[in-house]
């Protein structure tokens, strides 16, 4: 499937899909229920639907609609705000073409004390790409980095795209232990950056990861290198991650995997990284 940047690629539009469900804060919307009007925007690449006419290579609008109206109605939420989040994530999850869902739900019965003609609200979620690196360098190394890739590919919030070799490699950090298993994959995924550093953390966890010494030996370590064209720092999480440029046991995977990707602050490819870093490495 091809990536366009969220905002560029080609949209299919449904304008005021109507639907009669419960939402809301008091128990008699609940009870009673009230119209809402649905309008989203898909963002998908229809080019060879378009070129083949070919239905089975774009998104059915009339499923899509189909499947907002029974979603809407089959659940019964608060707010609004909720019934937009769920609904854009099942989507997501649903239509495999869709990359991206601008979604609006409007409420013109909502109960405010004062004339107004309408309420909603309206946000723009998507699958986003990310790279990221694995290592392992206790006990069963092969099993502990294959096991991740298995936990993410069994969450229905991450597409794994593709993953390198594992690659044999020596520490790093200067703790004397024995050598590491390393390895990139790439993957669209529906989490915030800091809610998929919370999955790596919980899959970590399940590998009976424990952080006693830093760059010390581990059942196995998950990173993220790079997360669509993101940029942050906080106290938990950089982006890209700081110390990528300086690795060869992540840029070597990376490289097999994704040699054209750009590092999002410097500009560099993963390729132009390797080859930098390799000139300022002393050979063994
Ligand atoms: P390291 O990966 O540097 O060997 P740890 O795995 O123990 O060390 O990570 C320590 C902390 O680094 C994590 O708890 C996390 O909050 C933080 N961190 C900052 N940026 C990133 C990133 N890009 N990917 C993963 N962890 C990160
Ligand atoms: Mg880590």
């Amino acid at each position: 499937m091809k990536r366009g940047k969220a905002g560029k690629m080609d949209q299919i539009i449904i304008e005021e899909l109507k639907i009669f469900a419960h939402h809301g804060v008091y128990r008699e919307e609940n009870e009673k229920g009230q119209d809402f009007y649905v309008n989203a925007i898909l963002e998908t690449d229809t080019r060879s639907a378009g070129i083949l006419d070919d239905l089975s290579l774009s998104t059915n609008y009339g499923e899509v609609c189909v499947f907002i109206d029974s979603f809407l109605r089959e659940h019964t939420y608060k707010l609004i705000e909720t019934a937009a989040e769920r609904t854009a994530e099942a989507l997501l999850m649903r239509f495999p073409f869709v990359r991206c869902v601008t979604l609006e739900v409007r409420k013109p019965e909502a109960p405010i004390p004062l004339p107004f003609a309408s309420v909603s609200v309206k946000i723009v979620r998507g699958w986003r790409r990310a790279y990221l690196s694995c290592g392992s360098n206790m006990g069963d190394r092969k099993a502990h980095l294959d096991g991740a890739v298995e936990a993410l590919r069994a969450d229905a919030k991450c597409r794994v795209l593709r993953v390198s070799d594992w690659i044999e490699t020596a520490p790093y950090g200067g703790v004397a232990q024995d050598d590491f298993l390393n390895g990139a994959l790439m993957l669209d995924t529906l989490y915030t950056p800091q809610e998929l550093l919370v999955k790596l953390h919980e899959i970590e966890n399940t590998h009976k990861r424990e952080r006693k010494l830093h760059w010390g030996p581990r059942t196995l370590d998950l990173d993220i290198l790079l997360y669509e064209d993101c940029v942050l720092c906080t106290e938990e999480l950089t982006i890209p991650h700081a110390d990528m440029h300086n690795r060869e046991f992540v840029l070597r995977p990376l490289a097999q995997i994704a040699p054209y990707e750009r590092h999002t602050l410097t500009g560099k490819s993963v390729l132009q990284m390797c080859e930098e870093l390799a000139a300022v490495t002393p050979s063994p």
